[in-house]
C-alpha cells in the first residue's frame, strides 16, 4: 500500500494510548532526532493490539549499525553483522536493529546474505507471520501493516507473510513456530500455511534441536498445550522431534496430551506428565538429551517418570511410603504429587479420592521428616566402622544399606545405642 494510503487510515487506538516505557521512547526519540525513520515492531506491536502488555519492545531503523552505534554514548555491538546494536539507556537495554532483507536460504535455517534497507516494508516482508509483520512508531504516530496483520489478529490467523511454501522452505523452524504461536495465542492456522507444514518436514528435520526445543517448551507451557500438541501431531511435526510420542496409538497420544494438559505450566512437571504412560524414566531422560535440555532437567524428569504411577501406593503402609519418599527426596515430593494428579484426573479419575487420601499421607511422612538417607542415620561412617571393627570396606556399605532399611521400617530406631544393637546383631548374620 503506498505511504499516502497508509497514512490516511487512522492508527489503532490501542497502540496510542501503549505506555512505551522511557528508555524505548529516549531511544525512537533520539534516532528520529537524526532523521532516521524508526520504529517498535514484531511481538510488541502485535500484543498491544490484542491487549496484552509485551514482553520486550523490539526497535527497528532505517540508520546503519555504525550510525545507530554514532548516535548514542553507551552501545553493546550485539550482533553488527546482523545490524543489532544494544543501546544502554539508564538501566535498561534497548536492541536496535537495522532495517534488513534476507537473501537466499540455502540450509534452511540462516539466509546467506543479509542486506541493510531504509524502507521499514522491506524488513516487515521478511518477517514469519502477518501479526509479526506490524510495525508503530509511537511518537511519529504512524501504523505500517503492509500484509493485513491487524486484519488476521482479529481473524486469530496464523499466516504467513507471503508464500507459506516459500517462507517454510526458507526456514524450517518456522513450521514449529506457526503451530506454537496458535497455541499460545489460541488461534488457528490459515489454510495455506497448514498445508505447507507437511509439504516442509524436509527442511524441518534440518533445524537444530536448540531451536525446536525453545518454540516446543512455549507451546508445552501454554495454557493450550493440549490443542499445541495435537496440532504438532497432525501436521507431522512432532514425528521429527518425539518420534516416541508420534508413534502412540491415537487414543494413547489424546491421554498424554490431556494429561501434560492438566498438570501445571512447570517445565519438568508438564514434561513428565506428558511423557510417564509413553516411556520409561530412561527413554525421557533419553528424549530430555536429545531435546538438549540441561542436564538438571533431564534428570528430573525421569526420577517423575520413573515414579509417577502413584496408584501402586494407594493401599501402601507407612515403611513403603518412606522408601518412595527416600526415591523421590523430599525436595520433589509436592512435582511428583502434581504428575500423578494429573494422570489421576485423566486415567484413573473413579480413584482420585484415594489419590488425595495417599496426597496427604505421604505429606504426613514427610512432614515427620523421618531419616531418609545415610547421612541421617544417628551412626556416621567412622561410627559404623568402628562398631564392625573394621576399617573401609565393602562390608561398611552392605551394614550401612542394612541400617538405612533398618530404620525406613521403624524411624524411632535411629539412636546411636539401638543401631549399635542392630549392627552386633547383624554382623553375626554375616558370619563376620
Ligand atoms: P514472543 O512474545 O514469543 O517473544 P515474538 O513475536 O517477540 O514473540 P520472537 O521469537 O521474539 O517472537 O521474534 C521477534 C520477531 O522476529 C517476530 O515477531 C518476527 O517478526 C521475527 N521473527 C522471529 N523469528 C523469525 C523467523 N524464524 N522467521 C521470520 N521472522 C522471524
Ligand atoms: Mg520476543
Amino acid at each position: 500500500m503506498p505511504a499516502s494510503r497508509r497514512a490516511m487510515i487512522p492508527p489503532p487506538t490501542a497502540l496510542i494510548e501503549a505506555p512505551v516505557p522511557a528508555p524505548i521512547r529516549e531511544v525512537v526519540a533520539r534516532l528520529r532526532e537524526l532523521n532516521h525513520a524508526v520504529y517498535l515492531v514484531g511481538g510488541c506491536v502485535r500484543d498491544i493490539l490484542r491487549g496484552v502488555p509485551p514482553k520486550d519492545f523490539d526497535v527497528a531503523t532505517s540508520a546503519f549499525p555504525e550510525e545507530v552505534q554514532k548516535a548514542f554514548r553507551k552501545v553493546i555491538p550485539t550482533g553488527l553483522q546482523h545490524g543489532t546494536v544494544t543501546v544502554l539507556a539508564g538501566q535498561e537495554h534497548v536492541e536496535v536493529t537495522t532495517f534488513r532483507s534476507e537473501g537466499d536460504y540455502h540450509d534452511g535455517r540462516r539466509p546467506n546474505t543479509v542486506t541493510f534497507e531504509r524502507d521499514i516494508t522491506k524488513d516487515l516482508s521478511r518477517r514469519d507471520f502477518t501479526i509479526n509483520a506490524m510495525a508503530w512508531d509511537p511518537l511519529g504516530l504512524q501504523f505500517v501493516d503492509p500484509f493485513g496483520g491487524r486484519h488476521d489478529l482479529d481473524a486469530r490467523l496464523i499466516r504467513c507473510v507471503g508464500s507459506a511454501l516459500a517462507r517454510f522452505s526458507e526456514d524450517g523452524l518456522r513450521p514449529l513456530r506457526a503451530v506454537r504461536f496458535a497455541a499460545v495465542l489460541g488461534f488457528t492456522l490459515d489454510a495455506e500455511t497448514q498445508a505447507a507444514i507437511p509439504q516442509t518436514l524436509p527442511v524441518f528435520r534440518k533445524v537444530s534441536l536448540e531451536r525446536v526445543r525453545e518454540e516446543f517448551v512455549k507451546l508445552l507451557m501454554s495454557p493450550r498445550a493440549e490443542m499445541g500438541l495435537e496440532l504438532l501431531a497432525s501436521t507431522g511435526l512432532l514425528e521429527v522431534f518425539l518420534p516416541e510420542l508420534a508413534g502412540v496409538d491415537a487414543e494413547a497420544a489424546r491421554l498424554a496430551r490431556a494429561t501434560a494438559a492438566a498438570a501445571p505450566a512447570e517445565l519438568e512437571v508438564r514434561l513428565a506428565a506428558l511423557l510417564a504412560d509413553v516411556v520409561d524414566g530412561a527413554g525421557a531422560e533419553a528424549i530430555c538429551v536429545r531435546l538438549k535440555f540441561p542436564t538438571k532437567v533431564a534428570e528430573r524428569v525421569r526420577l517423575l517418570v520413573s515414579l509417577a504411577a502413584l496408584e501402586q501406593h494407594l493401599e501402601s503402609e507407612p515403611p513403603a511410603l518412606r522408601r518412595l519418599l527416600a526415591r523421590v527426596g523430599p525436595a520433589q515430593l509436592e512435582a511428583l504429587l502434581e504428575v500423578a494428579r494429573a494422570r489421576f484426573e485423566v486415567r484413573l479419575a473413579s480413584r482420585r479420592g484415594d489419590f488425595e487420601r495417599l496426597q496427604a499421607r505421604l505429606r504426613d511422612v514427610a512432614a515427620g521428616k523421618p531419616p531418609l538417607s545415610p547421612k541421617e542415620l544417628a551412626l556416621n561412617g567412622g561410627a559404623i566402622m568402628a562398631a564392625l571393627g573394621v576399617g573401609p570396606s565393602p562390608l561398611v556399605g552392605q551394614a550401612t544399606r542394612f541400617l538405612m532399611e533398618w530404620v525406613l521400617d521403624e524411624p524411632s530406631r535411629n539412636t546411636a545405642e539401638s543401631l549399635r544393637e542392630a549392627l552386633e546383631a547383624w554382623k553375626k548374620t554375616q558370619g563376620a
